[in-house]
This record gives C-alpha cells, sequence and structure tokens, in this order.
C-alpha cells in the first residue's frame, strides 16, 4: 500500500516520561508504516524547554496558529520536587496555560466510548463533551476576611477617577468577602469557540449560568452567548440541523442525568472545573477521555487528557513492564490528523484517522485491553497486554480492516 501523503505540515508537540515513549510507539507503529507524516515537530520535554528557558513552548503555540493543527503530548508542569529532579532554571508555567492563553482557546473534553466500559450513569450511551471557559470568576478573585463589624463595598473606579460603588454588605460581625470579575472578551472568545465547536462536531450546545440569581454577572454570560448566537450562528445550527439550549444551571445538571448524551455542555469556569470530573469519572476512566483546545478564530490543539503517567514511567525506568492505555493519545493523533485532511482536502487522511480509531475499539470490544480497563470492563476474561503488546494488537486489528 502506498503510504498516505499530507500537504500541510502538522504541529507536533512532544511531552514527558510515559506519555513520551507512547508518542514514538504510536508514531512507529501506528502511524509512521501508513502516512508520509508531514510534521513540524517541537520537543515540549522538560529538559528542553528548561535549556529554551521556554521558549520552545512560545514557538510551538505560534506554529499552532499560524497551521492551525497541533498535536500535543502530556507534559510535565513544574512544581518544587521537578525543580530538583530537572535541575530547573525557573519553575515554567504549564505548557497548556500557556498555550491556552496564546490561543486564547477553550478546551473541549470527550470520553470514548466502548462496549465493555459501561458508564456509571446507565442512560449515557453517547459521549458527554465539557466544554470549560478557562478565564477569571473564583479563579482570580480577591478575598478578605473581616473580624470585627463594618461595611463592605464594590468600588469601581474609572480612568477619570469616577467611583462607582455597590454596597455589598453592612457586616455586624465576622465573615468573608470576595471579589471577581470577567471579561466581555474573554466571554465571547469561549462562546464562540463553543459555537464553532458545535457545528464541527455536528452536535447541540447547551448552557447554563445562575442567571436568576446572578442579574449582573451570570446575565452577562447568558446575553453574550444568545447574541452571538442570534446574529452569527442561527442559520448555521439551523442548517446543520443542530441546536443552542440554555437553562439554568440546576435544570441542566437534572437534565443531564436524565440525557442519553450526544451534546456538548458549556460551563463557566467553576462549573466546568466540577463537571468535568464528574462526567469523566461517570464515564469511567481518565486513560479514556480525549481533550481538544480550539480558538475563536479556528485554531485546534489534540492531546490527552490525563497526564505524563509518572509512575508507569519510573516503572519503565527501571525496566518493569507496564500496561499504560495510549488510546487517548492514540485519539489525540487520529483527531489532528481527521481535521488536517479535511482542511487540505486530503480524504484518505481523514479515512484513516477513522480507521485507525475503530482499530483501538474493536481491540478492546475484542477483549484486548490494558490494565485500567481490564480492572473495570464488564467483559468476561479480558486479556490484559503490556504497553506495547497492546498497541501491537491495535495494528493487528488495524490491519485487519484495511
Ligand atoms: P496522570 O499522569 O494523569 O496519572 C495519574 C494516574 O492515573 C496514573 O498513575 C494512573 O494510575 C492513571 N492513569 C492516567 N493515565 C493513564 C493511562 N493512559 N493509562 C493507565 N493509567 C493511567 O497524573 P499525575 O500522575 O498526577 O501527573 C503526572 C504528571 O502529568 C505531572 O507532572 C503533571 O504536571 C502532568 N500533567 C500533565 C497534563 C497535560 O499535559 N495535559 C495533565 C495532567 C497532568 P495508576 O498509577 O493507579 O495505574
Ligand atoms: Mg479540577
Amino acid at each position: 500500500m502506498e503510504k498516505i501523503k499530507m500537504t500541510t505540515p502538522l504541529v507536533e508537540m512532544d511531552g514527558d516520561e510515559m506519555t513520551r515513549i507512547l508518542w514514538k510507539l504510536i508514531k512507529d507503529e501506528l502511524l509512521s508504516p501508513y502516512i508520509e507524516l508531514n510534521t513540524e515537530y517541537y520537543d515540549l520535554g522538560l529538559e528542553y524547554r528548561n535549556e529554551t528557558n521556554d521558549q520552545v513552548t512560545i514557538d510551538s503555540a505560534e506554529a499552532a496558529k499560524r497551521y492551525g493543527v497541533a498535536v500535543k503530548c502530556a507534559t510535565i508542569t513544574p512544581n518544587a520536587a521537578r525543580m530538583t529532579e530537572y535541575n530547573l532554571k525557573e519553575m515554567y508555567k504549564s505548557p497548556n496555560g500557556t498555550i491556552r492563553a496564546m490561543l486564547d482557546g477553550t478546551v473541549f473534553r470527550a470520553p470514548i466510548i466502548v462496549k465493555g466500559i459501561e458508564p456509571y450513569v446507565k442512560n449515557w450511551t453517547k459521549p458527554i463533551t465539557i466544554a470549560r471557559h478557562a478565564y477569571g470568576d473564583v479563579y482570580k478573585a480577591s478575598e478578605m476576611k473581616v473580624s470585627a463589624p463594618g461595611k463592605a463595598e464594590l468600588v469601581f473606579t474609572d480612568e477619570n477617577g469616577k467611583e462607582t460603588r455597590e454596597l455589598i454588605h453592612n457586616f455586624k460581625g465576622a465573615g468573608v468577602l470576595q471579589g471577581m470579575h470577567n471579561l466581555e472578551c474573554s466571554i465571547e472568545s469561549f462562546a464562540k469557540s463553543c459555537f464553532n465547536f458545535a457545528l464541527e462536531t455536528r452536535q447541540d450546545l447547551w448552557f447554563a449560568t445562575k442567571d436568576t440569581i446572578s442579574k449582573k454577572y451570570d446575565h452577562t454570560f447568558k446575553d453574550i452567548f444568545q447574541e452571538i448566537f442570534d446574529n452569527e450562528y442561527k442559520e448555521k445550527f439551523a442548517d446543520a440541523g443542530i441546536k443552542y439550549f440554555y437553562t439554568l444551571i440546576d435544570d441542566a445538571v437534572a437534565r443531564v442525568m436524565r440525557s442519553e448524551g450526544g451534546y456538548i455542555w458549556a460551563c463557566k469556569n467553576y462549573d466546568g472545573d466540577v463537571m468535568s470530573d464528574m462526567v469523566a469519572t461517570a464515564f469511567g476512566s481518565l486513560s479514556m477521555m480525549t481533550s481538544v483546545l480550539v480558538s475563536p478564530d479556528g485554531c485546534y490543539e489534540f492531546e490527552a487528557a490525563h497526564g505524563t503517567v509518572q509512575r508507569h514511567y519510573y516503572k519503565h525506568l527501571k525496566g518493569e513492564e507496564t500496561s499504560t492505555n495510549p488510546i487517548a493519545t492514540i485519539y489525540a493523533w487520529t483527531g489532528a490528523l481527521r481535521k488536517r485532511g479535511e482542511l487540505d482536502n486530503i480524504p484518505e487522511l481523514a479515512g484513516f484517522a477513522d480507521l485507525l480509531e475503530r482499530a483501538c475499539i474493536k481491540t478492546i470490544e475484542d477483549g484486548k485491553m490494558t490494565k485500567d480497563l481490564a480492572l473495570i470492563t464488564s467483559i468476561e476474561n479480558p486479556v490484559t497486554l503490556n504497553t506495547q503488546d497492546f498497541i501491537k494488537a491495535v495494528r493487528e486489528t488495524l490491519e485487519g480492516l484495511m
């Protein structure tokens, strides 16, 4: 078979630890034999980030903006322990945070559904994709404890020194206070990323806030979404046969639990933080969760939702066998290759991505899986494979499907 050719480079962001090992295995076993991979490679492994004072992360994000599609391996976010372990010059910021800020993007997380790994919520037969607004609110708040009676106010001072005040509370005794904000431009970017991604994946979009209680703050989110929808997306949604649906957050939670899935749930920052862990856990496994960063102007960065699987890496370094699940990392590649195929009009590339995903699912449904899934599957007598053998098994299934 002739290898599939690519016309535009895919931005490849390599990473750390066990996922870096998976990265190479996936390329060698599942991609390079079938595709003439055309990537612009950036090494976001912590050593090279340190060597370049993190410039490589910035360069990779610039490249993602230039070419429109990137695939990223999980990376270490440095903490005190990593400072010593890697002898770092500085405690660099999370690469994901840096890239997200540069692309002004929203992260969409969706579970990969296979028979035999049953969601805890039995009616969830289709994936629920969570989109979390990643700016502001309680994550950029100022807080205060007060210990005596007194008056608390919100004060806004404009550039001319004019003050606007709003009473928060007349304290009769001790208490706590919080001031938070958000930006219209950030909410707009969030809304556009969500509408675009809904069109892209042909799924309904749900959004919820507490606008009945928060009549200015949350209501602004509701209004911005509605305005952008009415002005820019209403017809496109109708043409695509999908809906935009707004409701109150408590009503949304009730509906989500009763639903069969198959939609995108846009969440404010805190709601997204909480709900994404709930939805991910209920679908079964972090190792089966995909993640894509979408910018409002249509750049895509695909990755796995999990980290670098450090514990497995240390076993690997000691020469011990590992059984690390590569599915989410494979899906990062298939997501990126499919997108590249669509943008460059290379149907074989998008077709290959579909086929490789089918091979992943079929391998698991045939009873061959990594340990994390073997522990929770409802399939009887699953065969637990190590990291390398599982990837080989996917390759065999893929060859069978070709
Ligand atoms: P993690 O890498 O997600 O792993 C936590 C645990 O979840 C693992 O020890 C493993 O459990 C299980 N697990 C996760 N992915 C798995 C897979 N593919 N196959 C099998 N089991 C899997 O989180 P972490 O250990 O807390 O973080 C490690 C590093 O990742 C940190 O340095 C952190 O900064 C980084 N991180 C990066 C990203 C990113 O780049 N997107 C995201 C999160 C964390 P068992 O050990 O019980 O088998
Ligand atoms: Mg969280």
